[in-house]
C-alpha cells in the first residue's frame, strides 16, 4: 500500500476518500506519504465503504477513492469507477481479503490504476508473509518496481532521485506463492462450504445479525465469518468472546474504525467526526473460526457453542 500511495503520486495537500472502516494500512499509507484521508461511513447491507456517500467527500483537493473491500462483499466498483471518472481521480483498490472474488464477472485486483494484494497467513492464499501490487499502467509498474527496491537506477545504482523501501519479495517466498495459486479455486471453494455451514447452523440463533452473503454485483466469498451481535442483548460482543475463549474457541473483534484511533487523533485527524455504521461495526462486530483447516465438525462445534451461549441469555 506504501508502494501503491506513492506510485499513484499522492503527497501533501491530496485528499484521498477512503472507507472509516478498515484495517490501518491504506490510512496508514496515506498519512505516511503526508496526505490526508477523508473517510465515507459504511453501508449496514455489505459492511464496505457506502458508496453513496463517495461524493459528498470529494473536494477540489481529491486525488484518489482508496476502495478497501471487507470481510466477504466486494465494494460495488461498477459504481466507483463511474464516480472516479466523472471527476478524474485515481482508484485504488486494496483486495487483500478478496483472493479469487468477483464484482459481475471481473476479478477484484482488477479494478485499480493500482491494485493491492496481501498474502499475511489468514488470507485465502498465502506466503507466510508479503503482498503483491499489480497494475496494468507500464509507467506505474516501473515505479512500483523502483519503490519496492529502494530507488536503485538502473544507469546508475547508488544515486538516488527518489527515497523507496526494501519491500522486496524472496525467491523463497514466491515459489510458496505459486504453489499456493494452485490452490486457490480449492480455497474459495472450501471457505464458502466454510460460510454456508456457518449460515445454515446458525440460522435460528436468537441474538445475531449473520453477515452480508449477496448483493446484486457479488456473492460472499467469506474471508472471515464475522457476525454482529444485536443492540438489545444482553451479552455485550465481548461477553461472547470470553465465554467462547473458556471453551478454547478463538474469536476476533472488528476492525476499530480510523476516525477513532488514538494514532490518528493525536495527529490532529478526524476531530469530532462521526461514522455511525462503522462505530457500530466495530462495536457490536466479533468473527468466529473460519480457517481452512476447520473440519466440518469443528465448524459444527463452534456453532452450537455460539448457539448455546446465545439462547442461554
Ligand atoms: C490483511 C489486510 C491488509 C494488510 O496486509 P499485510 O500483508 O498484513 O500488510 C491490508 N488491507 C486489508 C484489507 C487486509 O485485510
Amino acid at each position: 500500500m506504501d508502494i501503491a500511495v506513492a506510485a499513484a503520486g499522492i503527497g501533501p495537500g491530496d485528499e484521498v476518500v477512503m472507507p472509516a472502516f478498515t484495517i490501518i494500512s491504506p490510512a496508514a499509507s496515506v498519512v505516511r506519504a503526508g496526505a490526508t484521508p477523508v473517510l465515507v461511513d459504511s453501508s449496514l447491507d455489505t459492511w464496505n465503504m457506502d458508496v453513496a456517500q463517495i461524493e459528498s467527500r470529494i473536494t477540489p483537493a481529491t486525488k484518489a477513492i482508496l476502495v478497501v473491500h471487507i470481510y466477504g462483499l466486494p465494494v460495488d466498483m461498477t459504481k466507483v469507477l463511474e464516480i472516479a471518472s466523472r471527476h478524474n481521480l485515481i482508484v485504488i483498490e486494496d483486495a487483500a481479503e478478496m483472493h479469487g472474488q468477483f464484482v459481475h464477472d471481473r476479478p477484484c485486483g482488477s479494478f485499480g490504476l493500482i491494485s493491492t494484494f496481501s498474502f499475511y497467513p489468514n488470507k485465502h492464499i498465502t506466503c507466510g508473509e508479503g503482498g503483491m501490487v499489480v497494475t496494468d499502467d507500464e509507467t506505474i509498474a516501473e515505479k512500483c518496481r523502483g519503490y519496492r527496491n529502494l530507488c536503485f537506477q538502473p544507469q546508475r545504482r547508488f544515486v538516488h532521485e527518489e527515497l523507496g523501501w526494501n519491500y522486496r519479495m524472496t525467491n523463497m517466498q514466491a515459489a510458496v506463492g505459486l504453489a499456493q495459486l494452485e490452490k486457490l479455486d480449492a480455497h474459495v471453494l472450501r471457505k464458502h462450504q466454510i460460510g454456508e455451514r456457518y449460515l445454515e447452523r446458525l440460522s435460528r440463533t436468537p441474538g445475531l445479525v449473520l453477515p452480508p452473503v449477496e448483493a446484486e454485483h457479488a456473492k460472499s466469498i467469506f474471508w472471515v465469518f464475522g457476525v454482529l451481535v444485536k443492540d438489545d442483548c444482553s451479552l455485550s460482543p465481548a461477553d461472547i468472546m470470553t465465554r467462547l475463549a473458556e471453551q478454547k474457541i478463538g474469536t476476533r473483534p472488528f476492525f476499530f474504525p480510523m476516525h477513532q484511533q488514538p494514532v490518528f487523533k493525536k495527529q490532529g485527524l478526524f476531530q469530532s467526526e462521526t461514522y455511525p455504521v462503522a462505530e457500530k461495526l466495530a462495536e457490536r462486530g466479533l468473527y468466529i473460526p473460519s480457517g481452512l483447516g476447520l473440519s466440518d465438525e469443528e465448524i459444527d462445534l463452534v456453532a452450537e457453542a455460539v448457539h448455546d451461549i446465545m439462547v442461554s441469555v
